[in-house]
């Protein structure tokens, strides 16, 4: 059986005049003036409650866009049911019609609804529109497409049989409910979650995070339009450690699907492995958590490209990637350069508003993590080992906008070497020229997260060096490219360490973990 060949989906430029900046514009502006109400999607229905909250731009944090609603333990054990009860037919339904409603949702993201879903990622999570179109358009829209793919590579691989004996694996969602998890930074992460457990034939009850229900509503519009049935996909919003609570303690909870910090997912587990003797089935866990992402420069570096790394890497979407650039490593020869270079950079790049498409930096997600990075470039000022030579100015009074930080230490476990900040704050260390394999060394051992790294060098024995010294320290690694913006079909990603599970976002080997093969042998 063959699907429809999957390709990734062309990046958009949104250049003046283009027919899709203006669309996209007109979007913005719609949704920006109008009041959008985002209720609980439980068994196909659109469910209010009386427990609302406000959304609001973090680029403009005292205008409201909108309210959704908060679930109860009542809303979520009706959740539970009805997935349940969907769960009779969905997973019956044959895989070409899962895949066909799922290639359905792609092509409506790739047409009527991309400007939407850029403008809801650009107002609720303030994505530029460059950032909004990789992700909540092209990054989503491939991962539905080759999912399906994937999906039906496993469906092929079948055991050997005999004249007298036909083995055959029927590949079997999950027996009972699964739970995405779902964070703020990436819209594309929230779609495939739930996706593609429903894909291979789960039911799921979806959390969203509170920071991303504007483009958390175009999805679950997007996946009604495109005929998932009532009951195979919940939403539900509120309080997560009610919503986990209540999930968990059911006997049929049998898998989750993660992306988000490291504290939280480590508590999940623990509460999943205090339940373990309850649950008709061993749950799944599959987690995509932080990481503190390095560059290495070696010597033969190009100054120009390792500056440019470090800019893009590290303040695209305001270091909001759980793969963005936090920490360097800068041979000291070429460091002058790379250093004007980044400073000349940084003053060029324009910060502000997503609206203005000229602004290549946004405000952060929201006033905690504000407070907690302008408290970290504080410190930074204060500390005799640290310079901070580009940025280091904060203003909240109407977004959440710290300017692109770059901080200069002499001491490589500095603690902004190694706290995960998620904001556009970069550390540098320079190491001398001759201390390459040690400062290989030094990555490695201050690699508490294995997510993304990258080694920048032009001398073919030093990037197979790093190469090696680097192998357990990051789960995608780069050379001589920014360690961000892995595409699905062609950089699967996911770390291992505190990063997580490593079962690669946009891979077949994910996909694995949302079924429970039976064999079945017939003797002749
Ligand atoms: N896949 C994204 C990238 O390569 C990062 C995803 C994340 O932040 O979780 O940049």
């Amino acid at each position: 059986f063959k699907v429809p060949v999957a390709v990734n989906e062309p990046v958009k430029t949104y250049a003046p005049g283009s027919p899709e900046r203006e669309a996209v514009i007109a979007e913005y502006s719609k949704m920006y003036r109008s009041k959008v109400d985002v209720p609980l999607y439980i068994n196909g229905k659109y469910v209010t409650t009386k427990n609302t909250k406000t959304m609001s731009p973090p680029h403009d944090h005292k205008h409201v866009v909108g309210t959704y609603h908060l679930a109860d333990k009542n809303h979520v054990e009706d959740a539970i049911a009805t997935a349940l009860e969907a769960r009779k037919s969905w997973s019956q339904m044959p895989w070409e019609h899962r895949a066909g409603i799922f290639l359905k949702a792609a092509e409506l993201l790739a047409g009527p609804y991309r400007a939407k879903i850029n403008a809801a990622t650009m107002i609720a999570q303030s994505k530029t529109i460059h950032q909004a179109e990789i992700d909540s358009a092209c990054e989503l829209i491939d991962f539905l497409r080759f999912n399906v793919q994937f999906m039906t590579e496993i469906y092929h691989d079948q055991p050997q049989s005999t004249s007298d004996a036909w083995n055959r694996v029927e590949y079997r969602p999950l027996e009972g409910f699964t739970y995405a998890v779902t964070p703020f930074n990436f819209t594309a992460i929230a779609g495939n979650l739930p996706s593609c457990m429903a894909l291979m034939g789960n039911v799921v009850i979806w959390k969203p995070s509170n920071h991303q229900v504007y483009s958390a509503k175009v999805i679950m519009d997007v996946f009604e339009e495109a005929g998932v049935p009532a009951g195979v996909i919940n939403v539900v919003f509120g309080d997560a450690a009610m919503i986990t609570d209540t999930l968990m303690a059911s006997p049929d909870f049998s898998g989750l699907h993660y992306t988000g910090s490291t504290p939280v997912f480590q508590s999940l587990w623990k509460k999943i492995g205090n339940n373990i003797a309850n649950y008709k089935t061993y749950p799944r866990i599959v987690g995509e958590t932080g990481g503190k992402d390095f560059i290495v420069a070696h010597k033969t570096a190009d100054a120009r490209q390792v500056a440019t790394a470090i800019v893009r890497g590290a303040f695209e979407f305001q270091g909001q990637k759980c793969s963005a650039a936090s920490r360097g490593y800068i041979a000291k020869s070429i460091w002058s350069d790379v250093k004007k270079y980044v400073i000349e950079d940084l003053k060029t790049v324009k910060m502000g508003s997503p609206e203005d498409m000229s602004n290549f930096v946004t405000a952060v997600i929201h006033e905690g993590s504000f407070d907690k990075l302008a408290s970290y470039i504080d410190q930074a000022k204060k500390d005799k080992n640290a310079t901070i030579i580009a940025g280091g100015n904060y203003d909240k009074s109407k977004g959440y906008f710290i300017e692109p930080t770059v901080i200069e230490t002499t001491d490589p476990k500095y603690s902004t070497m190694c706290t995960e900040l998620f904001g556009p704050v970069m550390t540098i260390y320079v190491y001398e020229d001759k201390d390459f394999s040690k400062t290989l060394k030094l990555v490695d051992e201050t690699s508490e997260y294995a997510l993304t790294g990258a080694i920048i060098a032009t001398d073919r024995y030093a990037i197979d060096e790093a190469t090696k010294a680097l192998q357990n320290s990051a789960g995608n690694f780069y050379i001589n490219d920014k360690p961000t913006g892995a595409v699905v079909g062609q950089q699967p990603f996911g770390g291992a360490r505190a990063s997580g599970t490593n079962d690669k976002a946009g891979s077949l080997q994910n996909l694995l973990r949302w079924i429970s093969p039976r064999l079945v042998k017939e003797t002749f």
